[in-house]
């Protein structure tokens, strides 16, 4: 064996980087105890439209971090729309929606990580994770690493859920992203559309299209989300719906480039870990809804790394609690509420629902979204 550490974290996007971060803030003794593998070197490339909600900001608030250090476009009103009206949301004393490039957010937060003691290794993709009675190894492409306890952080793709849990359901939504210059959209530079047009189409979710800034010039992000709630019926090509939004507003999507990526999303009744390794971010399982990850990576983090702590206070690894705290937290909470609502909103998919939902019964909707899918991240032990 190569290397022999204590908690090993597979994946250095914003749920691994996080775990340690809050890992370091409770016990600042494990910092040399973790080690984090990534497979890529910073600042790496992630698909993604990069859009910040308040929680986020207030987990990396709590950790003594400012995200404004990182390059950003701050949204001034978020409208979310059924076939181009419906229901606008402006906070007063701060921006809608954040929004960052993932590359510059992730190797920013990398940065923090080891400022904090903790060691990246970069460059070290994981092949197999293989946990036993005493400990978990783990094959990479540079040899072999034994650990007491491993956290899966690598994303919806990632290879920690597929070797401890090979039998599990899985629950894919399909995302395209485009980015374009600004150009002449009707459209307002500073705020950001959701359109739930796609619903009636058996598209269970939105086109979006946000203000973002690439090397500190302004550009559009579009996209298009399908959580595949409605994959039995039939659909046209979720690429045909983005070019037709695009249109719309000037854009022919021919003459850009179109990346794809999954989102596996959350289920209550999956299960997220296995004695001595736990899933953490999209390896456990994003938001039903809207496909909106970043600011649950983040709380995955923060409520892993409390069971983490306890666990080596205790010496012992089962992780038995670890999907029963998650569903008790603030972000279980607000998944479980957003998997009841994706499962109501998308099956319910006529015209004249979605038109009821974002255009009539707008103070219902806005209260619910106040008490179930914001204002969770108060409460992540
Ligand atoms: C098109 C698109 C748009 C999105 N827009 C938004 C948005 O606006 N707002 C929002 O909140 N969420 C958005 N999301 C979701 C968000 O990107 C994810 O939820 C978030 O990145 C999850 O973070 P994570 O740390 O769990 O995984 P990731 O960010 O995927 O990080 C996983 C890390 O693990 C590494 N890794 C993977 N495999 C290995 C391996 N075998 N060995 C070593 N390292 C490995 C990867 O290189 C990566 O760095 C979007 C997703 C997509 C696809």
């Amino acid at each position: 064996m190569e290397h022999q550490s204590d908690i090993l974290i597979l994946g250095g996007g914003p749920s691994g980087l996080s775990t340690a971060l809050h890992l370091v803030q409770i016990a600042p003794h494990l910092a040399p105890r973790i080690l984090i593998l990534e497979k890529e070197h910073y600042p790496r490339f992630k698909l993604c439209a990069g859009g910040l909600v308040a929680d986020a900001e207030i987990i990396l608030e709590r950790l003594g971090l400012d995200v404004r250090e990182v390059p950003h476009v701050d949204v001034d009103c978020a409208h979310f729309d059924f076939d181009g009206k419906g229901l606008n949301i402006r906070l007063s004393k701060r921006h809608a929606l954040r929004v960052i490039r993932r590359d510059e957010f992730d190797a920013w937060l990398a940065a923090k990580t080891q400022s904090a003691g903790v060691e990246i290794r970069q460059g070290v993709a994981v092949k197999n994770i293989i946990p036993d009675q005493n400990g978990v190894t783990v094959e990479t492409d540079q040899g072999n690493l034994r650990a007491q306890i491993v956290v899966g952080a690598d994303g919806s793709n990632g290879i920690t859920r597929r070797c401890i849990l090979p039998n599990n359901p899985l629950q894919t939504a399909r995302v395209l992203e485009v980015i374009t210059p600004v150009g002449q959209s009707p459209h307002k530079n500073k705020d950001a559309y959701f359109d739930f047009f796609p619903v009636p189409e058996n598209i269970a979710g939105y086109t979006w299209d946000f203000p973002t800034q690439i090397h500190g010039q302004p550009m559009r992000c579009w996209g298009i989300y399908d959580a595949n709630i409605l994959a039995g019926n039939k659909r046209p090509a979720l690429k045909e719906l983005l070019a037709e939004e695009m249109s719309h507003h000037g854009f022919n999507l021919d003459e850009y480039e179109i990346k794809g990526h999954p989102i596996r999303w959350y289920e209550p009744q999956n299960q997220i870990s296995v004695p001595r390794v736990l899933l953490v971010g999209d390896a456990a399982g994003a938001d039903p809804i809207f496909g909106e990850g970043i600011s649950m990576a983040l709380g995955y983090g923060a409520v892993a790394a409390h069971e983490i702590s306890e666990s080596i206070q205790r010496g012992e690894f089962s992780f038995r609690k670890y999907r029963q705290r998650v569903a008790r937290s603030g972000l279980g909470q607000t998944l479980f509420a957003r998997w009841v609502i994706a499962n109501v909103i998308y099956p319910i998919k006529w015209r004249w629902f979605q038109i009821l939902l974002w255009r009539i019964v707008k103070p219902i909707v806005l209260f619910v979204a106040w008490i179930f899918v914001l204002n969770w991240s108060k409460r992540l032990k």
